[in-house]
């Protein structure tokens, strides 16, 4: 299946889940859009595009490609240990999930790494779109850390795959701006972060937005401490993004790329 299929897979996915969360959004939105779609779409799409372009151009072969020559040399410590492929994918999908959370913490503590990440919380509104929203840079490395884990550990392909499938539509799904019952909110909390849980970490509230740090599985910031509920303002009164950064001329797609490179304009 592997590597053949693997575009279509991808792309499937990601069109499926786009779709259908775009009109879940139309169809009942949680909050009024403060500075809408039509500045901040073509931006935030304009941004995976130049993510993806970046990918392909400077690291082609990818993580996945990464564990194809991982399998063929027999590196990792997942092989070592003679596992059946089921349980070392299912291993390596935890690994890789709880490595994405601890990078998104060390993001926010790390200043030159934050001016990389706030770009991603710059966004005045949260939606399907803001799940795609992230800098070059911090797409690039953040596939090198990938990279190194599934060479140290020996993360099986398909478990890479899927993994990055998973996230990708974990991520247009709890950034969404969708109304959805309080019980199916708590339900599927246990197992996934929901937009709720993570519109938390939009908040402009600094300690808010330092908690929730979880794109996929929830139980890392129940297990580290970082699990806050609900925030303050509650999620139709708080206010989305980040102090310092609204003038919505933020919101264009050359901002978006030059914004690490600018001062935070007094932001602390
Ligand atoms: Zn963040
Ligand atoms: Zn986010």
């Amino acid at each position: 299946m592997i590597p053949t299929s693997e575009p279509v897979v991808r792309l499937l996915a990601f069109a499926l889940v786009f779709t259908a969360l775009a009109l879940w959004e139309l169809w009942r939105p949680r909050r009024p859009l403060v500075a809408g779609r039509k500045g901040r779409w073509p931006s935030n799409i304009g941004i995976l595009v130049v993510d993806v372009l970046a990918v392909r151009v400077l690291i082609p072969t990818a993580a996945v490609g990464a564990a194809l020559f991982a399998a063929g040399n027999g590196w990792g410590l997942l092989r070592l240990a003679e596992l059946r492929l089921s349980v070392a994918a299912i291993l390596g999908f935890l690994a890789l999930d709880l490595a994405i959370y601890v990078q998104h913490v060390v993001f926010h503590k790390v200043p030159v790494l934050w001016r990389l990440h706030r770009m991603h919380h710059a966004d005045l509104d949260v939606d399907v779109t803001t799940g795609l929203r992230f800098h070059p840079i911090e797409i690039l490395i953040s596939l090198a850390i990938k990279i190194a884990i599934v060479l140290a550990l020996g993360i099986p392909a398909v478990a890479v795959l899927a993994f990055e499938v998973v996230l990708n539509a974990t991520s247009m799904f709890n950034h969404s701006n969708v109304v959805m019952p309080a019980w199916l909110d708590r339900a599927l909390r246990r197992v996934v972060v929901t937009p709720d849980m993570h519109r938390v970490h939009h908040s402009v509230i600094r300690r808010e937005t330092d908690s929730n740090f979880g794109f996929n599985l929830p139980w890392w910031d129940r297990l580290f401490g970082t699990y806050r509920a609900e925030p303050e303002a509650g999620h139709t009164g708080m206010t989305l993004g980040l102090p310092n950064f609204r003038d919505p001329r933020e919101l264009r797609l050359d901002r978006l790329l030059t914004q690490p490179f600018r001062d935070e304009r007094g932001e602390h």
